[in-house]
């Protein structure tokens, strides 16, 4: 059972995604935290996410790996430190070149083959990259200030800093040239702006069980 769940930055990803794979007893699969690896390791090194030729060849001696709800980057579990306002800015610089994007999905898709059972896995381009064939695709949505609402809530910002970071973020995420953020065709969308959780995560299971129906 492989559900890819995509959507932009606070339309509730992470929380529906980890509640899911819960329910189902599978694996929950954060590929942004890959992405949010990799800028950390760029930041550390003082080499701007921009710089497609640098980012190349850190790449190239980098290792990237998810494994009980935390990434480690190097062997180095760096969960605690991925989520801080310059990470989570130069994340979607480097998700934007072409060689980034086909190691992640590379490594992504070797981490969902492994999951026994299959995975709940998100981020921007699963249903429509990484995993095509997935069971099902969901594709989450909200309003632009509920989405600010709840990343400042969780990030401590005030919601006028997290309405610019969830724009500016969003407006790079879908119109990037190499596997923007849109939704699959056949994905189901959700928009969770008046939403409970338990509300999406029951919508999610019903479609999964419409999708199993014969
Ligand atoms: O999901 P999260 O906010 O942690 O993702 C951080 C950034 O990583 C996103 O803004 C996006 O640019 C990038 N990303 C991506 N493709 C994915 C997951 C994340 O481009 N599958």
């Amino acid at each position: 059972m492989i559900i890819a769940v995509d959507g932009p930055a606070g339309s509730g990803k992470s929380t529906i995604a980890a509640a899911v794979a819960d329910r189902l007893a599978i694996s929950h699969v954060d590929t942004g935290a890959m992405y949010r690896a990799l800028a950390l390791k760029l930041l550390r090194s003082d080499l701007p996410p921009e710089d497609e030729a640098g980012v190349a060849s850190v790449l190239a001696e980098t290792d990237i790996s998810l494994g009980n709800g935390h990434v480690l980057l190097d062997g180095e579990d760096v969960e605690g430190l991925i989520r801080t306002p310059e990470v989570t800015a130069a994340s979607s610089r480097v998700a934007e070149h072409q060689a980034v994007r086909t190691w992640m999905v590379d490594r992504q898709r070797r981490v969902v083959h492994r999951a026994p059972g299959g995975a709940v896995v998100e981020g921007r381009d699963i249903g429509t990259v990484v995993l095509p064939d997935a069971d099902l695709k969901v594709y989450l949505t909200a309003s632009e200030e509920r989405r600010a609402h709840r990343r400042s809530a969780q990030r401590g910002a005030t919601e006028s800093e997290a309405l610019q970071e969830v724009s500016s973020r969003d407006t790079r995420d879908m119109t990037r040239r190499y596997s923007p953020l849109r939704p699959a065709e056949d994905a189901v969308v959700i928009d969770t702006t008046d939403l409970s959780i338990d509300e999406v995560v029951e919508s999610v299971l019903k479609a999964m069980r419409e999708r199993l129906e014969p």
